[in-house]
């Protein structure tokens, strides 16, 4: 049956993923990759074959099926590993949003054999708007990846920093099977900068049950985290409870709504890093507990650490107080069994190990943009026109990104495109201020248009990164593979 596939595969030209090869009953299906785009092969006869939407060749002995939504949802039906699940506390788990849908397989091949589990579909609402691309379109590719490398592991798909309760109900519709929640809008960030009075005049306005019952579990008393003593003083509970009270009845609110009626396994991740001042040890430990009294099981919380994670470069900051504060998240995260999530986690090399080492290699880091950067650099090196264009395109219209991002780059700092030859473009992927302009302005490039309304990059880059597979899965496989490396795994 095989065989019968390899000659059709090669009389047609097409090249077979060998990982992807699988036989159910009379049919025997792979991916396979022709000059333009990839197709699922299948040979012989039976429900699968049946079930596959697509052009009937060989005679009748053979079907070539595009890799469209509807076919998708025949591999997920004949092969389960295809299907996203949730993951559990009990492993590591990466993020890995793939913006562009053809990064899955790098990332795959990145974490094969490693003592963690990918979270391969991993977009948030702004990450879809800026690529026009929708959930089942990025459910899509990661499924599709899965097949294409033969991965059985299992890998998680994340509806990430999601706020509006039709978005959480559409992505749990879809089947993903992680959901971020992205607290931000109800964490007041005000409190952080009221004076005594005006904390009071907050803390008085809140319904006086609700005050005595925080007052009576944690005022002035102490709790035992590990090693640690989290302390309640009643000014820090009274401004605990202004900034963070609002955001834990949303958290109970969500999960009482969506995750316990979705009938199935979700790892539930709570997100409260969107804040401007990083979160107190003992404020995460308030949270938590009162998630925990509620009856709220989560599987992750992404407190905001002390100095700064921007988006693709390593981490700012103090690392000795950094790995303090991370201990003590650390332990709160244990003390309750979930894990601690980083976000913004690509590219902070040097914090790694802590975090490997504080979370007994229980955590769940998220990059998201760091395989679109992986993919700019590919491009550098094998079209370097195509990359001359975009550089100079994002240098035009950075100040549009800007409005979304806080990077801290230095834009005299780039070396300018002009003076800098062919071979030397792939650096600008290894110097931080290149990065961040080309990170933040991935949207930016992907939907410019030219005269005509015709993608002036799009097009030309999907079709450069196609040819060059190999050399993208390559790069992937290194740049993640060293996150890994650093985090223990
Ligand atoms: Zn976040």
């Amino acid at each position: 049956m095989a065989a019968a596939l390899e000659q059709i595969a090669a009389s047609s030209g097409w090249k077979i993923y060998n990982k992807s090869l699988r036989v159910y009953e009379g049919t025997t299906l792979a991916m396979v990759r022709g000059e333009e785009e990839r197709n699922l092969l299948a040979v012989g006869d039976g429900s699968l074959f049946d079930d596959l939407d697509g052009t009937v060749i060989a005679d009748g002995a053979a079907k070539l099926a595009p890799l469209t939504h509807a076919n998708r949802k025949v591999l997920n039906h004949y092969f389960p590993y295809t299907v996203p699940r949730a993951l559990g506390t009990e492993v590591a788990t990466i993020g890995l949003g793939d913006r562009l849908g053809i990064a899955g397989s790098g990332h795959l091949q990145a974490v094969e054999g490693k003592q963690i589990l990918p979270v391969l579909a991993q977009q948030s609402i702004r990450e879809l708007n800026l690529t026009g691309r929708s959930y089942e379109e990025v459910l899509d590719a990661a499924c599709y990846a899965v097949f294409q490398e033969g991965f059985e592991d299992g890998f998680g798909a994340d509806g990430d920093h999601l706020k509006v309760e039709a978005d959480i109900e559409l992505a749990l519709r879809l089947g993903f099977t992680m959901l971020t929640l992205d607290c931000s809008e109800h964490i007041d960030n005000d409190v952080a900068n009221m004076d005594e009075g005006q904390l009071q005049r907050a803390y008085a306005a809140i319904p006086s049950a609700t005050r005595e019952r925080y007052e009576q579990r944690y005022g002035g008393k102490s709790f035992a985290v590990g090693e640690s003593a989290i302390q309640f003083e009643v000014a820090t509970l009274q401004s605990y409870v202004c900034i963070y009270g609002k955001a834990i009845d949303f958290m109970e609110r969500i999960y009482k709504q969506y995750i316990v009626s979705a009938g199935r396994d979700i790892d539930f991740e709570i997100s409260i890093d969107e804040t401007l001042t990083p979160t107190d040890p003992a404020a995460h430990f308030m949270v938590a507990q009162e998630l925990k009294d509620r009856g709220v099981d989560i599987y992750s919380m992404a407190p905001r650490f002390c100095g700064e994670f921007q988006k693709g470069i390593d981490y700012i900051g103090d690392l000795t107080q950094f790995e303090q504060e991370l201990k003590v998240h650390a332990a709160i995260v244990d003390h309750f069994g979930y894990k601690l999530s980083i976000h913004s986690g690509s590219d902070k090399f040097s914090v790694f190990p802590v975090i490997g080492k504080h979370t007994s290699g229980r955590f769940h880091v998220k990059t998201a943009g760091t395989n679109w950067l992986e993919a700019v650099r590919t491009v550098a090196q094998v079209n370097p026109s195509l990359y001359r264009r975009m550089h100079a395109y994002a240098l035009e219209h950075v100040e549009e990104a800007l409005a979304y991002y806080h990077v801290s780059m230095r834009l005299e700092e780039i070396a300018p495109l002009d003076q800098t030859v062919d071979a030397q473009l792939p650096a600008y992927m290894d110097e931080d201020n290149a990065r961040q302009l080309i990170h933040i302005t991935y949207g930016l490039l992907l939907q410019a248009k030219d005269e005509q309304g015709k993608p002036l990059f799009k097009t030309k880059f999907y079709q450069t990164l196609y040819e060059q597979e190999e050399a993208y899965a390559e790069s992937l496989r290194r740049h993640i593979g060293r996150h890994l490396e650093l985090l223990g795994k």
